[in-house]
């Protein structure tokens, strides 16, 4: 049975590092990159950290019916492509999206067979510090950001499991999402995702 496991947690949790540790570590998944309005940044390539839309190629994958979720996170709007997951999924492989907390929330009322896990800091002071090293934010952004992590951290409850991140310890949070899966993969009544 394939598993939809979905990455969330607050801004700065390290959901991008995570995902990129557990590529580089060869975890087996179909990794699932969402389509975005925000402009690239530096470094960042169409199609491997996001497939980069217009807004009006945005709403145009909105009417058709292209996306499972979607929802506007600073501004800028983000969706999860139907096709590929349903497609990926059907093709027997465990699939992993990240996604803000409100998404994860919306694939919960959508598809209760998810698997849902909550990325997160061990406190708030550590969210401010990594926030500030990433350097990605205007001070404003940051704020807002910041101010989202506390409300944030308070969806918890409708999630599955949760890893904590600490610091120099990714490959543990790795080793954590490995331990999921196999639980997962052991349960007497497997979840199954049903696309309406
Ligand atoms: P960033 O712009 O920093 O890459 O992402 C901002 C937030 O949007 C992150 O929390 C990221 O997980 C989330 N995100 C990325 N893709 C999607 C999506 O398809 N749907 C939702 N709801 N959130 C997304």
């Amino acid at each position: 049975m394939s598993l939809l496991l979905i990455l969330s947690g607050p801004s700065g949790a390290g959901k991008d590092a995570l995902l990129t540790r557990m590529k580089e570590l060869g975890v087996p998944f179909y990794y699932v990159v969402t389509s975005t309005t925000r402009p690239p940044r530096t470094g960042e390539k169409d199609g491997v950290e996001y497939t980069f839309v217009s807004e009006s190629g945005f709403q145009d994958m909105l009417q058709r019916g292209d996306l499972i979720e979607s929802a506007k996170v600073y501004g800028y709007w983000y969706g999860v492509p139907k096709h590929e997951v349903k497609q990926a999924l059907d093709e027997g492989k465990d699939v992993v999206l990240k996604i803000d907390v409100q998404g994860a929330a919306t694939i919960r009322n959508l598809l209760p067979g998810a698997v849902l896990v909550f990325l997160t800091l061990p406190s708030l002071e550590e969210y401010e510090k990594r926030l500030r090293q990433r350097k990605t934010e205007s001070d404003t952004d940051l704020k807002v950001r910041l101010g989202r992590v506390n409300e944030e951290l308070r969806s918890m409850l409708i999630f599955d499991y949760v890893v904590v991140n600490r610091e120099d310890e990714l490959d543990g949070a790795v080793d954590q999402i490995r331990a999921i899966v196999a639980a997962e993969k052991c349960r007497v009544n497997p979840r199954i995702v049903q696309f309406k």
